[in-house]
C-alpha cells in the first residue's frame, strides 16, 4: 500500500510555517532535505540520555553511545546492502567521502600516464578532487561527454566504450545529476569499468534517499553520500568501500581512535572502519542517520521514487507550457529524478528565486556546483525545483502560479 503523502507532511515540523505570509512550499530538496520528528528526537534523546565518547570508555553512557553508534553503522550497511558493516565509514558527507578516496586511493595507485575518468556533468565535489589527484600523480582526467544541446541525451555510452581503455585506473560518476536530474545506469557503468580493471566511485548524494540502492547489485567499489539530503542531520555522511580495497588503503587522516600501537617512532593502524575515523566522530549524527534510514524504509524507497516521478512528471508538463522556458536534462518525467532545472529567457535565476520566495516558495538558483556543465550548455545559471516525499501536486500549482507572476513582471 502506498503511504498517505499528506500524513507524511505531519512528520516534518518545519513544513508547518508561513514564509512571507504564505504557507511554506519547500522545493530545495536537492540542496538539503527537511527532517522528520523521529530524526530530531533521536538527536535530542542522544544528548539528553546517552552523550558520551565512543570506543574509549567502560562506563554505562560510553557503552550505550558506542552500541548506538555501531548499531547505526549496521543499520546503514543494511540500507545500502553492504556485505559487512565495516565497509561503512562515517564521514562529514559526500564531499569528504570522495576526497578520502581521491587522496588515499589516488596517492597509492595513480601514476604518470594513468587516466581518471569522470563525466561532463559532475558536481564540483566529484570533479575537483579528481583534478587534484590527477595533477598530483601526473595522470590525465578525461570526461564522458553529455549528449544533447539541453543535456537531454545523458552520457554518451559509445564514447564511454572508447574512453574505457586499460589506462583508466578509476571511473568516478554520479548516480543522479543534481542539476539535470539524469539517472545514470550505474550497474552498467561498473560492469564496463570492471572489464578494464578500473575502480569505480559513485556519487550517490542525490539518489540514496530517493530510491532503493544496493551496492552489491550495482557492483561498485566506493559509494559516497550525505545524511542531510536523506532526512538525516548535516555533518554526517558515508563512504562505502569494498572490504578488499579498504584493507589495502592507508588512512587519509591519523590520530586517536584509529591506531593499534604507537611508539615514538611510528604507529600501526586498526582495520576498517576505525582506520578511517580518526578522532571523535559525529556520534549523534550517525545515530540520527540510522533513524533516517528507518524512516525512509518504513515508507519504502520504491514508493518514494514513484512519488518523485509522479511529481516531476506533473512539473515537466506544467512548466513546459510556460513561454520562454528552457528545461535542461531528460525530456520525460519518467526518465529523470524528482527535480527540474530551467532558465527563463531574459530573467536571471536569482530574480526567479527571490520572487518565488515572496510567494513562500523555496527554490535554488545558480550554477548548482556545476560550473563546467553550465558553460557547456551556454548558461550561467538555472533555477531548480527539487521534490521529495512531503511535496504535493498542489505545491507544483503554487510554483507555476508564482512563475507566471514573475514572467508577467519581467514582460511588463
Ligand atoms: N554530489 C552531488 C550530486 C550533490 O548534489 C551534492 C550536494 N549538492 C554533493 C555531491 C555534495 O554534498 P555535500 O555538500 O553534502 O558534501
Amino acid at each position: 500500500m502506498s503511504p498517505s503523502w499528506n500524513n507524511v507532511r505531519a512528520d516534518f515540523p518545519i513544513l508547518h510555517q508561513q514564509v512571507n505570509g504564505h504557507p511554506l512550499v519547500y522545493l530545495d530538496n536537492g540542496a538539503t532535505s527537511q527532517k522528520p520528528r523521529s530524526v530530531i528526537d533521536a538527536l535530542v534523546r542522544y544528548y539528553e540520555r546517552d552523550n558520551s565518547n565512543v570506543h574509549r570508555g567502560l562506563h554505562a553512557l560510553s557503552t550505550r553511545a558506542t552500541d548506538a553508534y555501531e548499531g547505526a553503522r549496521a543499520r546503514i550497511a543494511k540500507f545500502i546492502n553492504a556485505a559487512d558493516p565495516a565497509e561503512v565509514l562515517f564521514t562529514r558527507g559526500t564531499t569528504e567521502s570522495i576526497n578520502i578516496v581521491a587522496r588515499s586511493w589516488g596517492h597509492a595507485h595513480l601514476k604518470p600516464g594513468d587516466v581518471v575518468l569522470t563525466t561532463e556533468f559532475e558536481h564540483h565535489s566529484n570533479l575537483v578532487p579528481w583534478q587534484q589527484a590527477a595533477k598530483a600523480a601526473g595522470a590525465t582526467l578525461k570526461y564522458v561527454p553529455l549528449l544533447g544541446a539541453d543535456g537531454e541525451g545523458g552520457p554518451d555510452l559509445a564514447a564511454l566504450d572508447q574512453l574505457l581503455t586499460p589506462q583508466v585506473k578509476l571511473f568516478a560518476f554520479t548516480h543522479i545529476s543534481n542539476t539535470l536530474g539524469t539517472i545514470n545506469p550505474v550497474a552498467e557503468f561498473c560492469r564496463r569499468a570492471r572489464a578494464v580493471g578500473a575502480v569505480t566511485v559513485i556519487d550517490a548524494a542525490q539518489s540514496v534517499g530517493h530510491r532503493p540502492l544496493d551496492v552489491q547489485q550495482i557492483g561498485c567499489d566506493f559509494l559516497a553520500f550525505s545524511g542531510h539530503k536523506m532526512c538525516g542531520p548535516t555533518g554526517i555522511g558515508v563512504l562505502y568501500g569494498r572490504r578488499a580495497l579498504l584493507d589495502q588503503l592507508a588512512p587519509d587522516e591519523t590520530g586517536g581512535g584509529m591506531v593499534v600501537q604507537v611508539t615514538y617512532e611510528g604507529a600501526t593502524w586498526k582495520p576498517a572502519p576505525e582506520r578511517f575515523e580518526a578522532g571523535t566522530p559525529n556520534v549523534a549524527g550517525a545515530i540520527a542517520l540510522g533513524t533516517a534510514c528507518d524512516y525512509l524504509d518504513n515508507l519504502g524507497r520504491d514508493k518514494i521514487a514513484a512519488h518523485d516521478t509522479a511529481l516531476v512528471t506533473i512539473a515537466m508538463e506544467k512548466l513546459s507550457a510556460l513561454p520562454g522556458i528552457r528545461i535542461i536534462g531528460p525530456k520525460k518525467g519518467a526518465e529523470r529524478s524528482g527535480m527540474v532545472s530551467f532558465a527563463f529567457e531574459g530573467v536571471h535565476a536569482h530574480d526567479v528565486v527571490t520572487f518565488a520566495d515572496e510567494d513562500g516558495i523555496a527554490l535554488r538558483g545558480g550554477h548548482h556546483c556545476n560550473q563546467p556543465l553550465m558553460r557547456k550548455l551556454g548558461l550561467t545559471s538555472t533555477t531548480r525545483a527539487s521534490f521529495y516525499l512531503y511535496n504535493t501536486p498542489e505545491e507544483i500549482d503554487r510554483l507555476v502560479k508564482s512563475l507566471q507572476r514573475i514572467q508577467k513582471f519581467f514582460a511588463g
